[in-house]
């Protein structure tokens, strides 16, 4: 079994959209990032990654690269999937932490944890998304920012899917 732990903030800026675990969320605000800027995802590929000894997002998907320009996160997840299950690993479980003023996320962290656990081909029930604030302080707590954290546990798969 492998740990892997990820972490992403991302400010919030007026004229983009809020979009955490692939949910579009109603907010006058939005993630500023050279994707979709979504936080919650890119925490959740740094942990599969790290858990991997694949390195982390801005090395596979550089921010200089025009063919990430806007994507959608889930497919940069789609495609950290890959890379980990080619080296024989499949995630056990992911658990996340979003930390954020507003909106509140809690209607919404079942419909994340199953856009998460999508591309991993893994049961929803093994991803769990919550969130918190930051009681007024920091960036995140000023409502500048928006944080997340994911932890993962990698599952070593005997059928190692290239043979390599
Ligand atoms: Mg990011």
């Amino acid at each position: 079994m492998k740990i892997g732990i990820g972490y992403d903030i991302h400010r919030l800026v007026e004229g983009r959209k809020l979009i955490l675990g692939g949910v579009e969320l109603e907010s006058e605000l939005g993630l500023l990032g050279h994707s979709d800027g979504d936080v919650l995802t890119h925490a959740v590929c740094d942990a599969l990654l790290g858990a991997a000894g694949l390195g982390d997002i801005g090395r596979h998907f550089p921010d200089t690269d025009d063919r990430y320009r806007g994507i959608s996160s889930l497919k940069l997840l789609a495609e950290v999937a890959d890379r980990i299950g080619r080296k024989g690993y499949r995630a056990e479980n992911i658990d996340a932490v979003v930390v954020l003023e507003r909106p509140k996320l809690a209607g919404r962290a079942e419909e994340m944890a199953g856009n998460l656990a999508c591309p991993l081909g893994i049961d929803p029930a093994r991803v769990n998304v919550k969130a918190t604030t930051s009681e007024g302080l920091d960036a995140t707590g000023r409502g500048e920012a928006v944080a997340a954290w994911a932890v993962t546990v990698l599952r070593e798969e005997k059928d190692d899917r290239d043979g390599d």
